[in-house]
């Protein structure tokens, strides 16, 4: 055998050179289509999967879900295993239901100035996008915080903070935060547009950006029921935030009056900002779910009350019918709502029990003032002269 020589060997060749494929570019979403996209927030009670059947039922091709109990801070396990979060994907590609929309626990403040507090919100809202990738979904929403005492800038900033620890050390993920605006209640953040898009631009870096409540906007101020005051908001929409960065709308109507800072919201058209605003909404073409004006797979989701059995089936079509595409919606079942007239009746009684039982209280209270003042004593504690601050005994 001849020998080989060695420069062969050692001779580098540029074509040898090991490449890694380049990462294929991941096919959109179906339900990224150009079509509208509107759902509604449906409930996981008896397990998550129950809420992709109800979307589907109530003639939805969009959702909102919470992960979790919203209210409490430990509500069931803070995981989805693999198995149910396979299972929740699956079901929801066979129904064509998309985006899917979290939304946060209400207890979370991400601006809170309290440490114990602030750390317990960083760590729920991270347990949310780790749920949320499990369970695929495309958003998660949050309310930026509340100050308290703190100054608004101030808070931001410990907002913008609190994103970014609870976003680290996430799996790969194609999962998108979105800050909400909010009503303005009390010392909540984002009621203004302006103050919402310092926090996005303080967090472009992780992509977060904006889901907008029309009934917050309205309680805050922003006078969407006008065709002059929806093209004002949407400008300053614009330039605040870039409605690109807008993929989720809340589609509300409001109890409260233009500018009222309460949050609470009505039946779609029943309420302050009314029908006619609702269809200038869902047909305004910046705010479509298509190309060239729109942004593809923007959906719009109620958080509407449920009265009634079938109030969440009416509001879905209400939507559909305002955006003017009746005949393109997913045909609703016959009947179906998630609150059940069995189900209405049981709230009520638990209703009637509590309020017969605060009442109870309040005349036990009422008759215990009453004899204290019969006995010449009043139940109120002696009143503080400020001049003269009362000395305590210590004891
Ligand atoms: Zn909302
Ligand atoms: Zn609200």
């Amino acid at each position: 055998m001849p020998e080989q020589p060695l420069t062969n060997v050692i001779e580098f060749d540029p074509e040898d050179e090991y490449r890694p494929e380049p990462e294929p570019e991941p096919a959109p979403p179906n339900w990224m289509d150009g079509s509208m996209r509107i759902g509604i927030h449906t409930s996981i009670a008896g397990g998550h999967l129950n809420a992709l059947e109800s979307a589907h039922k109530l003639g939805c091709n969009a959702l909102q879900i919470f992960s979790t109990n919203p209210r409490m801070w430990a509500g069931g396990p803070s995981r989805v295993t693999e198995v149910d979060g396979a299972a929740f994907r699956a079901r929801r590609a066979a129904l064509g239901l998309g985006p899917l929309v979290i939304h946060a626990n209400y207890l979370i403040n991400l601006a809170a100035q309290q440490p114990m507090l602030r750390t317990r919100s960083i760590q729920a809202f991270h347990d949310e996008l780790v749920r949320g990738i499990a369970l695929g979904a495309d958003f998660v929403v949050v309310h930026p915080g509340a100050c308290g005492d703190c100054r608004p800038d101030q808070a931001a900033r410990l907002a913008v903070e609190s994103v970014k620890q609870a976003a680290k050390n996430l799996p790969p993920t194609s999962l998108r935060i979105l800050l909400e605006n909010t009503a303005g209640m009390g010392t909540a953040l984002g009621a203004r547009l302006e103050e919402l898009g310092e926090v996005l631009h303080a967090l472009r870096n992780l992509q977060v950006g904006a889901c907008i409540d029309t009934a917050h906007l309205f309680a805050a101020g922003y006078d969407i029921k006008s065709e002059a005051g929806l093209a004002s908001t949407l400008e300053l929409i614009d330039r605040a935030i870039d409605l690109e960065c807008v993929p989720v709308f809340h589609i509300n109507d409001s109890k409260i009056p233009l500018g009222g800072r309460v949050d609470r919201h009505e039946h779609i058209g029943k309420g302050k900002i009314g029908q006619e605003a609702f269809r200038r909404f869902l047909t305004h073409p910046r705010l479509s779910s298509a190309a060239p004006e729109g942004l593809i797979g923007r959906a719009f989701l109620a958080e509407t009350p449920i009265d009634d059995p079938g109030d969440d089936r009416r509001n879905v079509a209400a939507l559909w019918e305002f955006a003017g595409l009746k005949d393109q919606a997913p045909e609703a079942a016959k009947g179906f709502s998630m609150l059940t007239a069995a189900a209405k009746k049981k709230v009520a009684q638990q209703v009637k029990s509590q309020k017969s039982a605060s009442q109870a209280r309040d005349r036990k209270m009422r008759a215990t003032v009453a004899a204290a003042d019969r006995g010449g004593r009043s139940s109120r504690p002696p009143r503080k002269s400020p001049a003269k601050p009362a000395k305590r005994k210590k004891g």
